[in-house]
């Protein structure tokens, strides 16, 4: 199966569009610049000045007056659609409208479900589903173990004649590096990338938030940085003997970055992603007690933070990925230590990213673009691009609006999202995936067909 076939794509059809007036950033082929933008047959069929294209009679046009922002849509590596089995925190269908609200045009769906997807039978009926269901690009981990038990390897091998992008034990740690050495031989075999939640459970041991003074304070039972940062060099390292792929998952601390600086610096293949959360969050929006901020890795401190942005506009980390991980509200409505961990992140994530970190000054919009779809590439697939004859996939931005996350509810099914009521700058206004418009904010008049 090629690379982009393991990719699945939901039933939507390409639309004709024609974008008028759009300030087109591609981070990729360096365009910045004012075009007009033809959508037609599922890919971008052309790009001209302002004013160049002709309205065709079928079109419809979204006109965004030199004034809204086309970039290409993003990548989400890391997320939970939490189908099949538990489809009252999530589904494929709810879960892909979240993904088109923020401007994803594909995802990558962890297997640590009901069943774990441990066989190639149940990542056949996934895919099918997906096909049926799903609002944007879908493509699939399977799990390392059977079970996600970390006792025996799946069939690796007919996991990836199904499609797998690749393996996580996402949820849980692969704890015995032996068992992670064999899933190393293998991959090389059978290729895709191993992705990895990083945890050491003897450090970790059940805690609840980032060991430290606050901890201590609040009287929870902390998880030390070390927890996931000894795991991480641990791994880097297993990946470099046996000369594997693997691609390290939300990291949350400085050790981490460093371990993988290090790594990269020793040609090791390695990546690494960052989520909104890390980037922007720390230990004291704990305080309160909300269990929204209630997630695996916890939130660190401000240094860690700090680490984090400076890894991700250094390239150290590759890519961000939400974790979108959703509860049920009677889920997450219990006492912070019995909380179940995760936030949603999905809808959020850009507006959240563009308001703290390109307008406070800390990262331009080119870089933090490039980073929100570079997830594509770790997993072999084509990295979107504006340019003609390329697969129509982008986002109409508006960066000047301002909203509140959540105020008109969630398209995910659940709302357990850590940046609920926060006062953001920067929305999606469109979402374009595979040249089907998958998701149009209210505020965008369509100026109808022709
Ligand atoms: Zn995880
Ligand atoms: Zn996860």
């Amino acid at each position: 199966m090629t690379a982009t076939a393991m990719l699945v794509d939901g039933p939507g059809t390409a639309a004709e569009l024609l974008l008028v007036d759009v300030h087109v950033l591609d981070p990729r082929t360096g365009i910045e610049a004012r075009h007009d933008v033809r959508v037609r047959a599922g890919v971008v069929a052309e790009l001209a000045e302002p004013g160049g294209l002709e309205c065709d009679a079928r079109e419809e046009v979204l006109a965004g007056e030199g004034r809204l922002t086309l970039v290409p849509a993003f990548f989400d590596p890391h997320v939970h659609l939490r189908t099949p089995g538990q489809e009252h925190k999530e589904d494929l269908q709810s879960g892909t409208r979240a993904a088109a609200a923020g401007g994803y045009a594909g995802v990558i769906a962890m297997p640590n479900t009901d069943p774990v997807i441990d066989s190639a039978p149940l990542l056949r009926s996934l895919r099918d589903s997906a096909a049926r269901e799903a609002h944007v690009s879908v493509g699939f981990l399977g799990a390392i173990t059977r079970g996600l038990q970390g006792e025996q390897l799946t069939e690796m091998a007919e996991l990836r004649e199904q499609g797998a992008l690749g393996f996580t034990d996402d949820g849980r740690p692969v704890q015995s590096a032996g068992m992670l050495r064999k899933a190393l031989q293998y991959q090389r075999l059978c290729g895709g990338v191993i992705a990895l939640h990083e945890e050491d459970r003897t450090l970790s041991r059940g805690g609840a938030m980032h060991e430290g003074a606050l901890s201590a304070a609040l009287g929870i039972a902390g998880i030390p940085t070390v927890a996931e940062s000894t795991m991480v060099a641990r791994d880097a390292e297993l990946a470099g003997y046996e000369d594997a792929r693997v691609h390290f998952q939300h990291l949350s601390c400085t050790a981490s970055v460093d371990a993988v600086a290090a790594a990269k610096a020793r040609g090791w293949r390695v990546s690494a992603e960052v989520s909104p959360h890390h980037l922007l969050l720390t230990e004291e929006a704990v305080r309160g007690l909300d269990t929204r901020m209630k997630m695996h890795p916890p939130l660190a401190t401000e240094s860690d933070r700090r680490s984090l942005v400076e890894g991700l506009r250094a390239g150290t980390i590759d890519c961000v990925a939400t974790d979108h991980a959703p509860h049920a509200r009677e889920e997450k409505e219990v006492p912070f230590e019995q909380a179940p961990m995760g936030t949603t992140g999905l809808e959020t994530a850009f507006a959240a990213l563009y308001t703290e970190l390109v307008l406070g000054g800390v990262i331009p919009l080119e870089l933090l673009v490039a980073r929100m779809s570079a997830g594509a590439a770790l997993f072999g697939l084509p990295a979107p691009l504006i340019a003609p004859g390329e697969p129509a996939n982008l986002a109409l931005l508006d960066l000047d609006a301002e909203w509140t996350a959540g105020e008109h509810g969630w398209e995910s099914r659940s709302e357990n999202c850590c940046f609920a009521g926060r006062r953001l700058r920067g929305r999606v206004l469109a979402t374009i995936c595979a040249g089907a418009l998958v998701h149009r904010d209210r505020s965008l008049a369509l100026i109808g067909a022709g």
